[in-house]
């Protein structure tokens, strides 16, 4: 029997009820401004997301995808061109790299983190590498100290894929300001998302920033005045009068998502009792994670997901398959390197309920469901 879930998996519309007055005040203004693309909110949003996140430029564009592709772009990354990154990531990250005209070389993860595996990128390199693309995979920056490290030595542009870990802490640092640019999603289920499509670039470098801000409007250097080949990729206004709301509220909701993760990690020690592949997130000493996702890994995943919507909790799969085994890239990107950790990663990750506005019932709710589904998945072989 199936049972109605009583926790969502996330719930954006009890956020929305928390921050209606700010949120509807808002749009409201934009509405009677008239200024649907290129209102005054833009530059104010750009403004306290560099200071967020330590940099000296953001730009706001229209998703976490054109996030990534205008700095490959504006960096001139193209044919003939290799970008590293790793094989376990949403597919934006492979196909910004393919859209540019450069090709991804997929480098395999680290089974504790699922952010790629350091050790394992110098092996990669070739005279045609020009950048490498790490991914702060669940909300935890990957290893950017060595990444850049390596970069320098073989003078290589990095570029972060910030989607999923926007205002997560790296030692002194934030997620987004480590590497000559990079690129976060705003879509809803982000960790700081908006009401539709969106994203954010930053960027210390000035000419890096010129050149993206160009991009994003066609390619123009003024009105009607195109010295590049660009794009359309602006964040219109009331999207950024959301996410000035919702920004107010962000630091406080990263500390409520660290609280659930800290209260599922507690509960589930002693699970790999009943299963020796269970394992809860690992998070490196170093790191705040902003908890995109809280992913277990586990070894019969399709009876314990199966259970667990029996129990009433959702859980979803990030990501069923590595980027490189896709058909499209499969068929039309190489695969030269081992990918043994990614592939099994995809068969055995599987996500939990994770939104700040949890209440401690339905905390509980999981806990209890997820002690029950895991001792099930290996008593039902
Ligand atoms: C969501 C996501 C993207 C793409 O962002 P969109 O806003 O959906 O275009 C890129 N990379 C990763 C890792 C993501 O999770």
């Amino acid at each position: 029997m199936i049972s109605q879930s009583t926790v969502p998996f996330i719930d954006l519309k009890s956020q929305y009820k928390v921050l209606k007055t700010n949120i509807d005040a808002r749009i409201q203004k934009v509405l009677d401004s008239g200024a649907y693309i290129g209102g005054p909110e833009i530059a104010e949003l750009e403004q306290k997301l560099a200071a967020h996140t330590g940099t000296k430029h953001c730009l706001a564009v229209a998703s976490g995808t054109d996030a990534l592709l205008l700095p490959l772009m504006a960096l001139g990354i193209g044919k003939g061109d290799e970008v590293i990154t790793t094989a376990f990531s949403f597919i934006a990250t492979a196909e910004t790299i393919v859209l540019a005209g450069a090709t991804p070389v997929y480098v395999d993860i680290d089974k504790k983190t699922f952010n790629i595996d350091v050790k394992k990128i110098e092996a990669a390199i070739t005279p045609k590498t020009k950048a490498i693309m790490p991914v702060s995979l669940y909300g935890q920056v990957a290893d950017l100290d060595e990444i850049n490290e390596i970069a320098k030595k073989h003078n290589l542009f990095v570029i972060e894929d910030t989607a999923q870990s926007y205002g997560a802490k790296y030692k002194n640092s934030k997620s987004g300001a480590c590497t000559i640019a990079a690129g976060t999603s705003f879509y809803p289920a982000k960790p700081l998302g908006c009401y539709g499509d969106g994203g954010a670039i930053f960027t210390n470098d000035d000419k890096l920033h010129i050149a993206m801000k160009e991009i994003r409007e066609h390619g123009s250097e003024k009105r009607y005045y195109h010295t590049r080949l660009g794009v359309n990729a602006r964040l219109d206004t009331i999207q950024c009068a959301i996410l000035l709301a919702k920004l107010e509220r962000y630091d406080w909701e990263v500390e409520a998502r660290n609280k659930i993760a800290e209260k599922y990690t507690t509960a589930f020690i002693g699970l790999e009792k009943f299963d020796p592949m269970f394992s809860t997130p690992l998070v490196k000493t170093g790191n705040v994670s902003v908890w995109a996702q809280y992913t277990l890994t586990i070894t019969n995943r399709e009876i314990f997901q199966k259970k667990m919507q029996e129990l009433g909790v959702p859980t979803t799969v990030h990501y069923p398959m590595t980027m490189p085994d896709q058909p499209w890239y499969k068929a039309n990107t190489p695969l030269n390197h081992d990918i043994t950790n990614s592939r099994w990663a995809a068969n055995h990750v599987i996500s939990l309920p994770m939104f700040p506005d949890m209440t401690d019932e339905q905390s509980q709710t999981v806990i209890a469901a997820v002690k029950t589904a895991v001792e099930f998945s290996m008593k039902a072989m």
